[in-house]
């Protein structure tokens, strides 16, 4: 990491990559953090997906409550080990997606990235915790072949850095690889999904949005927050200094069982993501994984939710509720 890396606006206090080796690791220490005790309900939380959860995201966690929003998102439980019908390894069917080492072209006109298996969080419900990272990222010595079969396909017309969590790697990385890629003409769109700027709002530095301001082409970028309790004033600020280069910043969230599964939480997810300056995108159903059955709700249930959203809200906090299926040339929306 380079020294200028300074956090937006104001002086950087720890690095974010300090923040990310102090990450919780342990379920029991975050779970004294948060004055809990376990009651047998926790795994051990090691592999094959650890937990993973950085203290800024911790800190917005209520103290004492076993139901909080956040932490629900984050802790591995027992349940977790339930083995299913219904729910795989790979329940959208990425595998098949795969076009080149770390590419996933499923969609017309857009190709994602793999750019790493690394999350500053590792989301209980996540789709990708199956994902074979180690072999199909496209960081160091596969990007060649990513950008090779972006170069050679005239259709894809926007790049989506995904991962894994592609904020996760140094701007100087993504720099080098948003360089490569303007050598591609046919280009004309470039999208990030990261949860980076809700759960480790310090990433968003000076040199981050220096990278983005720099870009050649109309930018997006997609967060990923839950829940309104994932906003704060570090969030906000991080937020506003992203919006300040241009790009423009949408929400994406999943409907979660005990974690947002009502309308009031519904309601205000959208309208403070708007506040915050992230326009409401997809709410996705979950993407059944294995170990996430206890996420999960009936597509009636949700239908119900988004009705309700559409009586409360302006038509443009209403987030689409799509559902991805494997072999679809689209996500699917549920209506
Ligand atoms: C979700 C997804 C996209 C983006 O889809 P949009 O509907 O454009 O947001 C692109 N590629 C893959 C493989 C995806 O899973
Ligand atoms: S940040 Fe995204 S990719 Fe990473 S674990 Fe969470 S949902 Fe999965």
């Amino acid at each position: 990491m380079t020294g200028r890396e300074l956090k937006h606006p104001s002086v950087a206090q720890t690095h974010w990559r300090d923040q990310l080796k102090a990450a919780f690791s342990r379920p029991e220490a975050l779970l004294a953090h948060l004055g809990l005790d376990d009651q047998g309900r926790i795994v051990d939380g090691h592999a094959p997906f650890p937990m993973r959860v950085p203290r800024a995201f911790a800190e917005r966690m209520r103290p004492g409550d076993w139901q909080d929003p956040l932490l629900q998102q984050v802790l591995p439980t027992q349940q977790e080990r339930q083995i299913m019908p219904g729910f795989a390894n790979d329940p959208v069917g990425d595998q098949a997606a795969k076009s080149a080492r770390g590419v996933l072209h499923k969609y017309h006109g857009r190709a994602l990235l793999i750019t790493t298996g690394a999350c500053a969080v590792h989301c209980r419900y996540c789709f990708r915790q199956h994902f074979p990272y180690a072999s199909e990222h496209a960081s160091g010595a596969f990007s060649q072949a990513a950008i090779d079969y972006i170069a050679q396909t005239p259709s894809v017309e926007e790049v989506i850095l995904s991962g894994g969590d592609p904020l996760m790697l140094a701007t100087d990385r993504l720099e080098r690889l948003t360089q490569q890629l303007s050598e591609v003409e046919h280009i004309k769109r470039f999208r990030i999904h990261t949860r980076l700027p809700i759960v480790l709002p310090d990433r968003v530095t000076q040199a981050l949005t220096d990278w983005l301001t720099r870009l050649p082409w109309p930018s997006v970028m997609v967060v990923h927050a839950n829940h309104a309790q994932e906003f704060d004033n570090s969030v906000d600020q991080a937020l506003a200094a992203l919006q300040s280069t241009g790009t423009t910043i949408l929400n994406q969230a999943v409907l979660l069982r005990g974690i947002n599964d009502n309308l009031a939480a519904l309601t205000e997810l959208m309208e403070r993501s708007f506040q915050a300056g992230a326009l409401p995108y997809y709410l996705h159903r979950l993407d059944r994984v294995a170990g996430s059955a206890h996420f999960d709700l009936d597509t009636a249930d949700g239908l119900t939710l988004m009705d309700g959203l559409r009586r409360r809200l302006s038509g443009y906090l209403v987030p689409r509720f799509v559902e991805e299926r494997a072999g679809e040339p689209y996500k699917v929306p549920l209506l």
